[in-house]
C-alpha cells in the first residue's frame, strides 16, 4: 500500500500548491518599499514637489501584487487593510503606461499616462470610419467649462510660440465640436476655456496646464514622448489635468516640412481625449490610439469611435 500513499500525498501537495497560487504565473508579494521598486515606481507622491494636498506617502507594511498577461503587466500595492494603493499597467514591451494612485477608499485620486512612440508606418491604409472603439473613465469633471493654461515660455526654440499655442487650442476645439472625418453630428457638451500664458508648471495645484519640459520630474517615463498627469477630488471627480511635452523629443508644426518630427497638434489631440477623461485603446484608426507616429497628422480630426464616443460621454 506505500505506492497509492504516496501517491496521495503527491496529490494533495499538487492540490495544496495550486490553492497557493491559484492562476498562472503567480503573482508575486513584495513588502514595503521594495514593493515600489516592483512595480517600477520612484519613492515619491504623486504630487510632484508641491506640499501634499493629500496623505500620499509609502503606507507603512503595504505589498505589491504582480499580474502577467500576454499584453504586458499589472503591478498593484495594497495597503495592509487590502484597499488600493497604487496600481501600474505595462505593455507588451515592458513599458510604464499608466500610474493610478488611490485614495484610502480605493477610489482613483491621481493618474499618469505615458505616450509612446509608434515606430511602425502602415499609416497609408487607416480607415477613420470603419471601426468605433473608444473607452472611458467612469469619472466625470468637477466642473465645465475646463479651464486651461498654456507655460509659453516653456515652448522649445526653433517652434514658433503663435501657432504652437494654436495648434493646443486647435486640439481642444477638435474635441469641443467634435470635428470627426465621419460626419457623426456634435452632440458633446464637453467645453474647454484656454485661459491665456502662465509660468505654471506640472504639479498638484488644482490648475490645468500644458507645458514642455523633463518628463522624469513629474514621474514619468523618460522614453515617453509626452505623458498625462491628472487628480481627482474627494467626491471622485477629475478638478485638474496636466499635459507635459518631452522637451527631448522633436516637435513640429509643419509636418509637411519637418519630417520625422512630431507634430503638435496631432498629439495635443490624443492628450485632450485624456483631459477628456478617455483611456487608450489598441485600435489603430482612433485618436485614442495608444501609439504616435513622427509626420502624421491624423489625429488632426477625429475618428468614428472618438466621435461616438464623445457623443456618448458628454
Ligand atoms: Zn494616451
Amino acid at each position: 500500500m506505500r505506492a497509492p500513499q504516496s501517491l496521495l500525498l503527491c496529490a494533495i501537495t499538487v492540490l495544496m500548491l495550486s490553492a497557493q497560487a491559484p492562476s498562472a504565473p503567480a503573482g508575486t508579494t513584495h513588502n514595503g518599499v521594495t514593493a515600489l521598486a516592483l512595480c517600477d515606481l520612484p519613492p515619491v507622491g504623486p504630487d510632484y514637489g508641491h506640499a501634499p494636498t493629500f496623505p500620499f506617502t509609502m503606507p507603512p507594511g503595504a505589498a505589491a501584487t504582480v499580474d502577467f498577461s500576454e499584453s504586458g503587466e499589472r503591478c498593484s500595492v495594497r495597503r495592509v487593510d487590502g484597499t488600493l494603493y497604487v496600481r501600474t499597467v505595462s505593455d507588451a514591451l515592458g513599458r510604464l503606461v499608466m500610474t493610478e494612485y488611490f485614495d484610502g477608499r480605493g477610489s482613483l485620486y491621481q493618474e499618469t499616462i505615458n505616450e509612446y512612440a509608434e515606430e511602425d508606418f502602415g499609416t497609408a491604409d487607416r480607415e477613420p470610419c470603419s471601426s468605433s472603439s473608444w473607452q472611458a473613465r467612469s469619472q466625470e469633471w468637477a466642473f465645465l467649462p475646463i479651464q486651461w493654461y498654456f507655460n509659453v515660455g516653456s515652448i522649445l526654440y526653433g517652434l514658433n510660440k503663435d501657432t504652437t499655442v494654436t495648434a493646443a487650442r486647435s486640439a481642444h476645439a477638435e474635441w469641443e465640436t467634435n470635428d470627426n472625418k465621419c460626419l457623426y453630428p456634435d452632440q458633446s457638451s464637453i467645453d474647454y476655456g484656454y485661459q491665456g500664458p502662465t509660468s505654471l508648471t506640472v504639479a498638484r495645484d488644482y490648475q490645468s496646464i500644458v507645458d514642455f519640459g523633463e518628463l522624469t520630474l513629474v514621474g514619468c517615463s523618460s522614453t515617453a514622448i509626452a505623458c498625462a498627469l491628472g487628480w481627482h477630488n474627494s467626491a471622485g471627480q477629475r478638478n485638474e489635468h496636466d499635459i507635459r511635452l518631452d522637451d527631448d523629443s522633436g516637435w513640429t508644426n509643419r509636418p509637411d516640412l519637418d519630417l520625422d518630427l512630431f507634430d503638435v497638434w496631432n498629439l495635443m489631440a490624443h492628450e485632450v481625449g485624456h483631459r477628456s477623461l478617455f483611456l487608450d485603446i489598441t485600435d489603430d484608426w482612433q485618436v485614442m490610439f495608444h501609439g504616435h507616429r513622427r509626420d502624421d497628422t491624423y489625429k488632426r480630426r477625429l475618428s468614428q469611435g472618438d466621435a461616438i464616443g464623445n457623443n456618448t460621454k458628454w
